[in-house]
């Protein structure tokens, strides 16, 4: 995979657990961008180090699997369900080195102290998520974790009608609300030309062949 930034590489994973503080790194983009493959990545590489590793998502997010996150290319890493913020700091055991975060734009406003705890006790903590719901407005609490995060990885999803790297979620079936969990059924990922900013208008883009 394609690597963004310095900050997004692990070269600070040595520091973790030697008394050094900890940090919040988000991983935030638009659906089908690779935020749960990179995070997976980033996991996996902590595992390597034989950093102890605690992978989180959210309750409402168990459309693949109950205890694992599984990216839309199949690949897949450990996990517990959290129903709140509050629960992920209740289960992150005191050895623990490193928490992993997956959809944190399904969890409440706590998710933000919740992390700060976490990375003043000297933990690693990654969390990945969509930085914009359907209609393209910002999706708390990622906002507010981007403001206080150390390290900001931004991945774009490639756009299905035109090609260029897309930014956007565009739902596609015809539902109300701000949460409708889905994949390739209910969203596509646009550029800023081919997204449609309205709730109103979802059109089901065909590809041909
Ligand atoms: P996210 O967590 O951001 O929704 P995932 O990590 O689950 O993304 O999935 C990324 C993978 O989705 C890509 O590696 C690719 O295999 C697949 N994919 C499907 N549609 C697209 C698209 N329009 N743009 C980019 N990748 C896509
Ligand atoms: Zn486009």
């Amino acid at each position: 995979m394609e690597r963004l930034t310095a900050e997004g590489n692990d070269e600070h994973l040595a520091r973790v657990g030697h008394g050094a503080p900890g940090w919040i790194e988000v991983i935030a983009g638009s659906m089908f961008s690779g935020k749960s493959e990179e995070l997976i990545r980033r996991l996996r590489r902590a595992r390597i180090a034989r950093l102890k590793v605690q992978v989180f998502k959210p309750e409402i997010d168990v459309r693949y699997s109950r205890d694992h996150i599984v990216s839309h290319s199949e690949m897949r890493h450990e996990s517990r369900v959290a129903r709140s913020a509050a629960e992920i700091l209740a289960q992150v055991e005191p050895d623990t080195q490193v928490v992993g975060i997956d959809e944190g734009q399904f969890f409440d406003n706590e998710l933000v102290p919740v992390a700060n705890t976490l990375a003043q006790r000297g933990l690693r903590v990654i969390v990945a998520g969509l930085d914009q719901d359907y209609t393209g407005k910002p999706f708390e609490p990622m906002p507010q974790l981007l403001a206080v995060a150390e390290y900001i990885t931004k991945t774009h999803a490639i756009c299905v009608r035109c090609g260029q790297p897309a930014n956007y979620s565009q739902r596609i079936v015809e539902v109300e609300g701000q949460v409708v969990v889905g994949a390739s059924d209910a969203y596509e990922a646009r550029c800023r030309r081919c997204f449609v900013p309205h709730a109103d208008a979802p059109t089901r883009y065909v590809t041909e062949g």
